[in-house]
């Protein structure tokens, strides 16, 4: 079968002809329906060697949406041929973390030299996928093209959010740095299930247009956006700041905007840095958190509200022999929302 391949560190992608593979205990086969492509692809793909834990080669794709088309050994349900979105961050099973499905907290991560589905073990950028059974959550009559997004851009954007939710009332300020898939989506929650002000900043116009279109009171361009929110703010500041960028100047304007006991959310995996010192610069009650990825539970949650028409992932699809060029588009800043791929008997022909 084909499947698009990370071979090596610091290398492009390949699309390779590989052995079909088989589910053992407690695994499904999945055909995969739709792939979601994400700027983690290119963290792991642009990687020097010794930095990600991961086993190379690796079927990239860790956002993956599919049909059961066969159970392995112990495995009773579900029926064959259902569609199913999969929980991605896989861990070791047997840990308090994966003990409640909070598998992208598992305390044995290191040993397994994988973060998940697509990132060390293999992926659902292909025409099929091995995954662990309880990893499955049901689509509920979602489109998989249009729901894969869920489980990664979806999924990671609530779990950052939903502790900080209850605390964003009527006056306060949450703003989102970076809309790309994680960030249209954030905004989308924050409108849905929160009364704060919303802004959202972003360095391209399309960027701009879809934090609009997802809801956003405001989208700024990044010069200056702290002293602009600030100014809208009377001084006050923002209760949330969520950083899907990560760099050192979107950090740092991040800190210059979040609120006395306010939230800084760190989503993105830019270079930057956080000095941590107290009693100096950072406002007093600065809250930090470092999320990656979210549970089964919110999993579900997410489809709930993408099937109550909440959550809309903006996307756009194409075939899986596309995906090395779809990859540098990614990287270009060229994709707005989501792009997906899809394998190629199921692509429409051109
Ligand atoms: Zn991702
Ligand atoms: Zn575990």
């Amino acid at each position: 079968m084909l499947a698009l391949r990370a071979v090596g560190w610091a290398q492009p992608p390949v699309l390779q002809d590989v052995p079909e593979p088989r589910p053992g205990e407690g695994e499904v086969l999945l055909e995969v329906l739709a792939a979601g492509v994400c700027q983690s692809d290119l963290h792991v793909l642009d990687a020097p060697e010794g930095v990600l834990p991961y086993v190379l080669p690796c079927t990239l794709g860790h956002e993956v949406a599919g049909r059961v088309v066969a159970l392995g050994p112990g495995v009773a349900g579900p029926d064959l041929g259902a569609e199913v979105l999969v929980h991605g961050p896989v861990g070791c099973g047997g840990c308090p973390a994966c003990a409640v499905g909070e598998d992208n907290h598992c305390r044995r991560r290191a040993e397994l030299r994988s973060a998940g589905i697509g990132l060390g073990r293999d992926g659902g950028m292909a025409e099929l996928v091995v995954v662990p059974a309880r990893a499955l959550v049901g689509l509920r009559g979602l489109d998989p093209v249009a729901a894969v997004g869920l489980t990664d851009a979806g999924l990671t954007s609530y779990a950052a959010l939903e502790a900080t939710l209850p605390e964003l009332r009527e006056g306060t300020t949450a703003v989102v740095v970076g809309v790309g898939g994680l960030g249209h989506l954030a905004v989308q929650v924050l409108r849905a299930l929160t009364d704060a002000q919303v802004i959202a900043v972003d360095s391209r116009v399309a960027g701009r247009e879809l934090a609009t279109a997802s809801g956003a009171h405001a989208a700024l361009e990044p010069d200056g956006w702290a002293e602009q929110v600030q100014e809208r703010m009377a001084g006050a500041g923002a209760e949330l700041v969520l950083d899907v960028v990560g760099s050192q100047s979107t950090l740092d304007s991040a800190l210059r905007v979040v609120a006395t006991g306010g939230q800084l959310t760190v989503v993105g995996s830019g270079d930057g840095a956080l000095a941590l010192t107290k009693g100096q610069q950072l406002v007093q009650g600065l809250r930090v958190a470092l999320p990656f990825w979210g549970s089964r539970r919110q999993l579900e949650r997410v489809v709930e509200l993408a099937v109550a028409g909440v959550l809309h992932v903006d996307h756009e699809f194409h075939p899986l022999s596309d995906g090395p060029a779809v990859l540098e588009r990614l990287r270009r800043g060229e994709v707005s929302g989501r792009a997906v791929l899809v394998p190629d008997r199921e692509a429409p022909a051109c």
